[in-house]
Order: structure tokens, then C-alpha cells, then sequence
């Protein structure tokens, strides 16, 4: 099975970004690592829903609007594509003050797909929570519901980097069997219902042997989404074009989730 699409991309508009992570400098590496189409995903808080005036999150997010994402767009006309498709979607995000993503409709039809988090937790989720273990696993149980919930679902292409706390003060891992098997199944089986796929992000698997990237205990629940029928993207969550080559990982991860190719969702 090959993976072909790399769904999850942050060029420079993101802040987060390398100035060097241009559309280009993706462009030029597509064909060596096997892909033919990019998904351009930059951070991104539309702007028709209120910011709110949290500090853990309105100085990163309120630069990165809806009309600082579709500059790519704007970029790519000046840029040769040498035959790649390549789409412009977002990385959205989870609204905790709303229970709701912050993603209005007029965004969710302009962009060719979606992605939301439920796992940016060093910005979304009150420092207090970080201990017990068992509270930050629950915030990302509840803040899934609510993503999956919501009224404009139905834009959301996958659930980007689930349950893998970015920027965790502790080892991320040891979160993910405090959210129960059948947490996860109602979980997954929701988001299978909805058509949300789950996303495999490959950005902790940059230079990592195939048998260190088997071991990784996350493929146990992703292994649960398989068995609730959802299907799977792929993203390298790239901020630089040195970490595009991390989507590589995705051969060693199809094998040990026997993933084939109607597993996979192709935009
Ligand atoms: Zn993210
Ligand atoms: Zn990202």
C-alpha cells in the first residue's frame, strides 16, 4: 500500500513555522518521498467566532485567520506545481469556551478540508488540569464529544494528532490508557458514523527505525478506530521542509495496523 497524500502541512503562514517552509521548498521534495498531492493545513482561528480574551491562546491564534490561511492560495499562483495536486485546507481548533469548534460555515465550504485537534492542550486546557493524569485525559474525551458534536461536523475531514497532548510536560503516552476501551469505541464509532477520519500523524517518526516506530504504544487505540471501521489520513504535521520526510513512517505504521488501502480516506 502506498500513501500518497500528505494531509497535515504548515507553511510559513503559520507562526509556529519555519520562514523556510514555503510551498516550493514542499514542492521540490513531493516526488522523492512518493507523494502526489499536498494538504496545506495552517493554523488557523476563523475569525466570525469570537476569540475570547484567554491568554493561553488569543496571542497565537488571533493573527492566524481565515483570510492569513487562503494567502497560500494566493502563493500557489506564482508557484509551479510540477503536476502535484495541492489543497488548501486548516488546522481549525477546539473552542473550550464555546464546547464547539471555532469554524464557521462560510470557512468550512471555502476550504477542501478540515482538520481539528483534540489534543492542543498546552493552549486549550486550564494548566490546573494537568494533574491528575486522569483530568487531561478526560478534558480530551469530552472536548472529542463536543468536536463531534457539533454543528459543523460535517466540514471536518479528520481529527488531527488524537489523544497526543502537544507540548505535554510529561510522557504524552501515559495518558492514553486512562481513557477506557469503550471510551474510545463510542469515540471512534461516532466519528465513523460522521465520516471524520482519524488522523496518523507521522511528525514523532522523523529518522526513527521501522521496529522503534512499531513499538509505540498509540497503535492500541489506533487499532480500536480501525476496528470501529474509520477510516485514516496521513500527515506529517511538517513545519519545515526538512520534517516533510517524517511521512515516511507511514509504510512501517500501515504494516502493524494491517492498514489497506480502503482503510485510508483519499481527498
Ligand atoms: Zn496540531
Ligand atoms: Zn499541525
Amino acid at each position: 500500500m502506498k500513501i500518497t497524500q500528505d494531509l497535515h502541512m504548515h507553511t510559513h503562514l503559520s507562526s509556529c513555522a519555519k520562514p523556510e517552509a514555503t510551498l516550493e521548498a514542499y514542492i521540490r521534495q513531493a516526488a522523492e518521498l512518493g507523494l502526489d498531492t499536498l494538504g496545506i493545513a495552517d493554523h488557523l482561528w476563523d475569525d466570525k467566532i469570537p476569540l475570547g480574551d484567554e491568554d493561553y491562546w488569543r496571542p497565537f491564534y488571533s493573527p492566524q485567520n481565515l483570510s492569513h490561511v487562503l494567502k497560500a492560495r494566493e502563493e500557489i499562483k506564482s508557484v509551479d506545481a510540477k503536476g502535484l495536486r495541492i489543497l488548501f485546507g486548516a488546522e481549525a481548533e477546539y473552542d473550550p469556551v464555546r464546547c464547539d469548534i471555532a469554524l464557521s460555515d462560510e470557512a468550512g465550504e471555502i476550504l477542501d478540508f478540515v482538520l481539528i485537534p483534540n489534543s492542543h492542550t498546552h493552549m486549550m486546557m486550564p494548566k490546573s488540569l494537568y494533574e491528575p493524569y486522569q483530568a487531561h485525559a478526560d478534558f480530551m474525551v469530552k472536548a472529542t464529544h463536543e468536536i463531534l458534536k457539533s454543528a459543523r461536523a460535517k466540514y471536518i475531514t479528520a481529527l488531527a494528532h488524537p489523544f497526543d497532548a502537544v507540548a505535554c510536560p510529561y510522557d504524552k503516552s501515559l495518558l492514553y490508557p486512562l481513557i477506557s476501551r469503550s471510551e474510545y469505541e463510542d469515540i471512534f464509532l461516532e466519528a465513523k458514523e460522521k465520516s471524520i477520519a482519524i488522523e496518523i500523524n507521522t511528525s514523532p517518526f522523523l529518522n526513527k527505525t521501522d521496529e522503534e516506530i512499531k513499538r509505540n504504544p498509540k497503535w492500541q487505540f489506533f487499532a480500536i478506530a480501525k476496528e470501529c471501521g474509520c477510516r485514516f489520513t496521513f500527515g506529517s504535521d511538517c513545519h519545515h521542509p526538512a520534517s516533510q520526510r517524517n511521512i515516511l513512517a507511514a509504510r512501517a505504521i500501515a504494516e502493524v495496523l494491517s492498514l489497506t488501502d480502503n482503510d485510508i480516506l483519499v481527498l
